[in-house]
């Protein structure tokens, strides 16, 4: 209250705005714990997931005692405690084309947190659609970038700069390819600081800018970004009017992928049934954990090592949680293998449910 450019007035903006955290893992952290703080009045999050240690290392909204809860619930208790007098909604949902436009409709901004292209490319439409700036952040490995899409306050939108996602399976998220812990907690802050200077009509919003950091050189860099005119969502003749099925979209659908339980997997081996057991993740996760008798080889090396799997024996492929897994079995079955399955859950189940003394990472 004290800065001239905040005020008591200003102080009133934040409290009577309405700000939608999508995802509270470790962008939506920061960003949620930071708006709390500033006395934004209400904040909502969406996330259906639960606290698993290996989250903690930058998810800094839960703690040890959290593990196991829902992310929701350990969230809503941390920032009521940084800020009792706030409303904390929580949405306890995957954020979905069939309840986001309804969620958005809700706030006057959304802090888009998520870890996934589907999500990604449907907030950005549900904001184009109700015209909600969409404050945008992703991290990868050492590498953050921040944006603020709002086509209808100028600059373009997610599809502008990214009208295809990318194939299925070739960009890992934070779980999968592992980030720097506090990388989040820094562009997680940089969206905070957007959303706050957005409510409060201050300063110069990234809008139109692409802030890219690179944690490693410590540099910031800045693109400028132009709206695609021929954009399907927010052009000049828009063709893509509302949600679609994105899961679809970004390829990664698993209805169709045949599974086997971790229990199922572990009668076979109890029972020295043959058949292959294919590890498709990359060789230091393998190093980290591993079932015994399976084979590497990683996702990226699949289609040119095919032919040293037999095509006829059953064949159970595994990767850390079953993301990559699946775009293996996949693959694997438009190359005709017909009795190929994806193991439910990964690795990370395996260790959950069958064997503890593989390690969780
Ligand atoms: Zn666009």
């Amino acid at each position: 209250m004290i800065m001239p450019e905040v005020g008591p007035a200003g102080q009133q903006r934040l409290k009577e705005a309405r700000v939608l955290c999508i995802g509270a893992g470790g962008l939506g952290s920061p960003a949620a714990l930071y708006l709390a703080a500033a006395g934004v009045g209400q904040l909502g999050l969406v996330d259906f997931d639960e606290v698993d240690l290996s989250n903690l290392q930058r998810q800094i909204l839960h703690g040890t005692k959290d593990i196991g809860r829902k992310k929701l619930d350990s969230a809503r208790d941390r920032l009521r405690d940084v800020n009792p007098t706030i409303d904390i909604e929580t949405h306890d949902c995957r954020f979905t084309g069939e309840n986001a436009l309804e969620i958005v409709s809700r706030y006057d901004l959304v802090v888009d947190g998520s870890d996934n292209f589907p999500t990604r490319y449907l907030s950005n439409d549900v904001c184009v659609f109700a015209r909600k700036p969409n404050v945008y952040g992703s991290v990868f490995r050492f590498d953050g970038q921040s944006t603020v899409f709002a086509p209808h306050l100028g600059g373009p939108c997610y599809r502008c700069l990214f009208p295809e996602p990318p194939a299925p399976g070739s960009v890992p998220n934070c779980a999968q390819a592992g980030v720097l812990g506090v990388l989040p907690g820094i562009v997680g802050s940089i969206q905070a600081n957007e959303a706050l200077k957005l409510i409060l009509g201050v300063g110069t919003p990234l809008i139109g800018r692409l802030l890219y950091f690179d944690a490693l050189k410590m540099k910031f860099r800045e693109f400028n970004l132009r709206r695609d005119p021929q954009c399907p969502v927010c052009g000049d003749s828009p063709t893509i009017t509302q949600p679609i099925d994105y899961e679809q979209f970004c390829g990664v659908s698993t209805n169709m992928i045949p599974t086997i339980s971790v229990r199922e997997l572990k009668q076979k081996l109890d029972a020295h049934e043959k058949f292959q057991l294919v590890d498709v993740r990359e060789p230091l996760e393998h190093e980290i954990a591993s079932i015994g008798g399976a084979r590497l080889i990683p996702l990226g090396e699949l289609p040119g090592r095919l032919s040293e799997l037999d095509r006829e024996q059953l064949t159970i492929v595994h990767c850390h949680s079953g993301q990559r897994s699946a775009q293996a079995v996949r693959l694997m079955r438009e190359a005709g293998f017909a009795n190929v399955f994806n193991l439910e859950g990964g690795i990370a189940k395996w260790s959950d449910e069958i064997d503890s003394d593989v390690p969780q990472y």
